[in-house]
């Protein structure tokens, strides 16, 4: 366990030289104060737990102390928002302050959001505020423990430095890390800029430090590009399996590592329903719950497009070609876990779609009619969740031919009960649950933010005293709308 000035600093992102990162201090925010912080994140730098109750902590990060190896840089990048070409973006309001070594020589990227402007800050005031750090940083925990690959928070540290919003606000910093903060959008920012040549040693650094496996294929700018499309076919099929609702799909917020990344208006479905859009400034629904998948696809093909300078398109649009097959055979593969089944049958797929239609005329919570179907005995367990469904018959069938199904599979039922708790969460993020620790921390009570992260940390365990975490959102909790403000 290491101590916060024992951390082992390298820099090679801002190596690259100013043409990928410009090199800004960050502006402290007044008066901070730790709001909640992450024991499995420190524990993934090595840090001892302790040290996020030291000052030091704190004022590392809120931008009033730095250590002496950090180089504190803004990346720039561009990227496709909602379909349209934006050249100019770049990190805004965030520091890449360095990359730290930990002793299973892992590198994390540690990046400061909400840190002051920066050359990228167009007309924003380069802060981040209480409410979305939070949110932040809720996300970046929870998503890890559903087995969803996510960047991760560190921490929140909040502060008495007024924010404008639609009202006044308290600035808030963030901690994240991620193995790497290279996002679609700087290999399009290189492309549409005509620089190959630093396109070039953008590749090579991202295959040198992320895919470093990629380096014996024979062409190994492919590789790395087949290895994307993969990664991200799971992370897609992932968020779909769960009701994740990414909320801002730009590829300026999809990272390369095929992790959920940059967290906006996000949500987890409450009620079954395919169209759920969960940003309310989303007026098209571009990035509803069912289009995430073609949309996962199109962004691929934007990165595609930004890398015809190095790979051909025929090939390109066979890595690309990889997608859809891929991400249907993990959905479908973590869809059958959900519904307690180990082998596979053609029909499966039928009988799924066959369920979520009925969810969806029902408006069946998402989460809790998979937890409750993993009950035992199965014919007891559907007598339970059938109360929730509109279409009562259409729901009986479905009930046999489910049972009909399960008495093909092996194994006893007490397994499948536990084999499926393991994989349907009892918690999860629901926004009506964040949003109340918000409103308490934005009085100046931490107590419930930290308590909620700590739930959703064993969403599969159930928690003794944890009960109302689990329960039903109220008819308020459904219908908040969370904008792309923060
Ligand atoms: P986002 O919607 O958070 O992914 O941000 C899109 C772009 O706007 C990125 O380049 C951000 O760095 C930038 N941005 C967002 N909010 C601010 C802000 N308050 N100040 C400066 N730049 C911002
Ligand atoms: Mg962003």
């Amino acid at each position: 366990m290491k101590s916060l000035d024992e951390l082992l600093f390298d820099n090679r992102f801002a190596r690259l030289g100013d043409a990928f990162s410009t090199h800004v201090l960050p502006e402290p925010i007044a008066e901070p104060r730790l709001v909640v912080a992450s024991e499995a994140a420190l524990a993934l730098l090595d840090l001892d737990p302790r040290e996020a109750q030291s000052p030091l902590f704190a004022e590392l990060f809120s931008g009033h102390k730095l250590w002496a190896e950090a180089e504190p840089r803004a990346m720039v990048y561009s990227g496709h928002q909602f379909g349209h070409y934006n050249p100019r973006l770049g990190d805004g309001r965030g520091l890449l302050l360095g990359e730290v070594y930990t002793d299973a020589g892992e590198h994390w990227d540690l990046h400061l959001k909400g840190a002051g402007q920066t050359p990228y800050s167009r007309m924003g005031d380069g802060r981040a505020v209480l409410r979305s750090s939070i949110r932040e940083f809720l996300a970046s925990e929870a998503l890890p423990a559903l087995g969803i690959p996510s960047s991760r928070a560190l921490c929140v540290i909040g502060s008495s430095t007024p924010v404008w919003r639609e009202t006044q606000e308290h600035a808030a910093m963030l901690l994240r890390l991620a193995p790497s903060h290279i996002r679609y959008g700087h290999f399009e920012y290189f492309y549409y800029t005509r620089q190959p040549e630093q396109q070039r040693l953008l590749i090579e650094h991202v295959l040198n430090l992320h895919f470093a496996e990629c380096r014996e294929a024979a062409e190994p700018y492919l590789a790395m590009f087949r290895s994307i499309v993969e990664r991200n076919a799971e992370l897609t099929a992932r968020w779909q399996a769960y009701g994740f609702c990414h909320g801002v799909m730009n590829t300026d917020n999809l990272s390369i590592l095929g992790i959920t990344f940059d967290f906006g208006p996000y949500a987890f479905l409450d009620d079954f329903d395919a169209n759920f859009v969960c940003n309310h400034s989303d007026n098209q629904g571009r990035y509803s719950y069912s289009n995430q998948v073609p949309i996962a696809h199109w962004n691929l093909s934007a990165l595609a497009q930004a890398l015809t300078p190095f790979i051909s398109v025929a090939a390109l649009q066979e890595a690309l070609g990889l997608f859809l097959p891929l991400y249907e055979a993990h959905y479908l593969d973590l869809m059958r876990r959900r519904l307690g089944l180990t082998v596979a049958e053609d029909a499966d797929k039928a009988l799924l779609e066959r369920l979520l239609q009925l969810m969806q005329r029902g408006a069946v919570d998402y989460t809790l009619f998979f937890r409750h179907l993993g009950d035992q005995p199965a014919e007891a367990a559907l007598r339970v969740v059938r109360e929730d469904f509109v279409d009562l018959a259409g729901f009986d069938r479905w009930g046999e031919d489910y049972l009909a199904r399960l008495a093909r599979e092996p194994g006893n039922a007490e397994g499948r009960r536990a084999r499926m708790h393991a994989v349907n969460p009892l918690y999860i993020l629901r926004n009506y649950l964040a949003q109340r620790a918000i409103e308490a921390a934005e009085g100046g009570d931490y107590a419930e933010v930290r308590r909620l992260h700590k739930v959703l940390t064993r969403p599969f365990d159930e928690q003794p005293g944890m009960q109302a975490y689990a329960e039903r959102p109220p008819e308020w909790g459904k219908h908040l709308e969370i904008s792309c403000s923060s």
